[in-house]
């Protein structure tokens, strides 16, 4: 029997999977960035629970999600398998309830409302919600986002809301071919970031980076990227959601 030619292939997803934590622990030596030190957000909206198992069972924990009742039933249905769940899309104000008792963290903050109401109804019998504001780094007037004069306002009244932990900041720039083009939306989020950490909210998180632009992130200091496609193959087309972001 030749049992090394028949090497174990693994699922699609435990192969995409792979190559993405090649990625980045590539890019984390490249740029001079401590390994490990970037975490993997396995961007699972739209796909089904069978997908994220798969996933679980190659050793992914984090899963990003932007549709709320999508994400519910998900979680729902994967409720002991310990995954640990990112909220990354729009939010909306009517629907915190139901982010602040099912999620962990929460990326794409943007307004104070948001953040009061997440804090009121965070239960208080689960760990401090880890928030991240999102930045809307290029000021499109189509993206959700804050823009850096808003985010440092918002910085400074973190300590109001005593049930978030104001991890850090988020962006989604628009996508541009060009490493040096990729960096720049990067480095102005770190930039950011280095203006608005004060000892009590130290913003240690950067969470930017996506399957086309991951390594422009690392580069930039990113600690943790969102990735979808890379590892789940592309997306069904889907008529674009109001939720989207
Ligand atoms: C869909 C999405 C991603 C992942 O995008 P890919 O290009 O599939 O890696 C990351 N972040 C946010 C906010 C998203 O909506």
């Amino acid at each position: 029997m030749n049992q090394a030619a028949t090497p174990d292939t693994g699922t699609p997803v435990s192969i995409g999977l792979e190559k993405v934590r090649q990625r980045i622990s590539d890019a984390e030596r490249a740029h001079g960035r401590r390994e490990g030190s970037v975490q993997l957000l396995a961007v699972s909206k739209t796909r089904p629970t069978g997908d994220i198992l798969q996933a679980l069972k190659a050793g992914q924990t984090a899963f990003g999600e932007n549709y709320l009742q999508d994400a519910l039933d998900k979680i729902r249905q994967l409720r002991e398998h310990g995954a640990q769940w990112h909220f990354i899309g729009r939010i909306q104000s009517n629907k915190t309830r139901s982010i602040a008792e099912n999620f962990d963290w929460v990326h794409s903050a943007d307004q104070l409302k948001q953040l009061r109401r997440l804090n009121d109804q965070r239960p208080a019998d689960l760990p401090l919600l880890n928030v991240c504001l999102q930045i809307n780094i290029d000021q499109e007037q189509s993206k959700g986002g804050l823009s850096p004069e808003a985010a440092a306002e918002l910085v400074g009244q973190a300590q109001e809301f005593p049930r978030l932990r104001i991890c850090g900041l988020m962006t989604l720039p628009e996508p541009v071919s060009g490493f040096e083009s990729q960096r720049r939306p990067f480095r102005e989020l770190r930039l950011l970031r280095d203006r608005l950490a004060t000892p009590e909210t130290p913003l240690e998180t950067l969470s930017m980076g996506m399957s086309g632009d991951l390594e422009a992130a690392i580069a930039e200091g990113s600690t943790i990227v969102r990735v979808g496609t890379a590892i789940f193959g592309p997306r069904p087309q889907v008529a674009r959601r109001v939720d989207e972001g």
